[in-house]
């Protein structure tokens, strides 16, 4: 067990006996896939493991997890989040979706994750991974015997690329000293402003050939901290009934921009919508162009500060110039 994996062992350890889970991560099924670890008796706590393989939010489980507890106990839910995972946590904590005094926090600071489908094609071969860092522009993975480096823009997640708070945000606990963050808070968005440089018309083809794809597994919307609404979903409501089952574009399509909407001062670029998307459609890329408006209408951000309120729930409509 590396320092951190103990420092994190420990901290959650003092504080056990007020916690009915702990939300982490241990190894997955493979030495290249960690998975999301709920922890519920102390002499699990071994399992808990940190390293640039962690991908996954779990700030995603803590909506469900905490309608899921006990009522009666109002226990606490310990969480591990990484710069990132912080701000969904905020953003919940901001909508009233998490009570701030039923979580238990410990911050990460992060210097990026991998993007698993990057690494397999990078290195389709790679079999037992006994070790990924981060060394400044470099990745170093020591694999199969043999230690090799890459560039970062090889092997990270893309949100890692532009990442602005790799620090955590809010935290009861602290695990390891902060990072500087690889870009400026108000850094220009290239992916977003290549798209910005198209005609409307190219820009409306690109979406509808990215989202001509999309098999509507939801996959997208299941892992997306602040995708809530459950059994309201407009993918699963039949009164009103705003989709069908037809694989249609028009479908997609309606799907994406609605979801889009209700995600509109809300996303805090987790990734994790494009993460999991099995055809590779760039979902963040959409909520990135729609945080851009949001940004320059309201100069507000998602899950920054858990005491200010998202745009859209303090809207007035007599205001002009929106
Ligand atoms: S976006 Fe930042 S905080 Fe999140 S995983 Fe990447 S580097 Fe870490
Ligand atoms: S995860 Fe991808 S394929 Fe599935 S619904 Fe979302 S965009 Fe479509
Ligand atoms: S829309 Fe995507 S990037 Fe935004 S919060 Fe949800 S999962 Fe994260």
């Amino acid at each position: 067990m590396n320092d951190k994996n103990k420092i994190i062992k420990q901290t959650f350890q003092k504080v056990f006996d007020d916690l009915e889970v702990v939300l982490g991560w241990k190894q997955g099924f493979d030495s290249l896939h960690m998975t999301p670890a709920f922890i519920r008796k102390a002499s699990d706590l071994d399992q808990l493991v940190f390293n640039p393989q962690c991908v996954q939010n779990l700030s995603g489980y803590l909506f469900s997890t905490l309608k899921a507890a006990d009522p009666e106990k109002q226990g606490k839910i310990g969480i591990c989040v990484k710069g990132c995972d912080s701000r969904s946590l905020t953003a919940l904590i901001q909508e009233g979706l998490v009570e701030r005094d039923r979580v238990y926090i410990v911050g990460i600071p992060c210097k990026g994750v991998v993007d698993v489908k990057k690494l397999r094609n990078l290195k389709p071969s790679l079999t037992e991974i006994s070790g990924i860092t981060i060394e400044a522009d470099e990745v170093v993975i020591e694999a199969d015997g043999k230690t090799e480096r890459f560039p970062i823009a090889d092997v990270l997640a893309h949100k890692c690329l532009q990442c602005r708070y790799p620090n955590p945000l809010i935290y009861d606990a602290l695990i390891g000293e902060p990072v500087t963050a690889r870009v400026a808070q108000d850094a220009a968005r290239p992916a977003v402003e290549q798209l910005d440089a198209l005609s409307l018309e190219a820009r409306r083809n690109f979406w509808l050939t990215e989202m001509d794809r999309c098999i509507r597994c939801y996959a997208c919307r299941n892992a997306c901290p602040m995708c809530v609404c459950q059994d309201s979903c407009i993918a699963e409501t039949r009164s009103p009934k705003w989709l069908s089952q037809r694989s249609d574009i028009s479908e997609k399509f309606l799907f994406h921009m609605i979801r889009t909407v209700h995600l509109a001062g809300r996303c805090t670029e987790c990734g994790e919508c494009m993460r999991v998307c099995p055809v590779d459609i760039p979902v963040t890329l959409l909520m990135e162009k729609m945080n851009c408006i949001v940004k320059e209408l309201f100069d507000y951000e998602a899950g920054i500060d858990p005491e200010s309120k998202p745009p859209l729930q303090t809207y007035d409509s007599s205001k002009t110039g929106i």
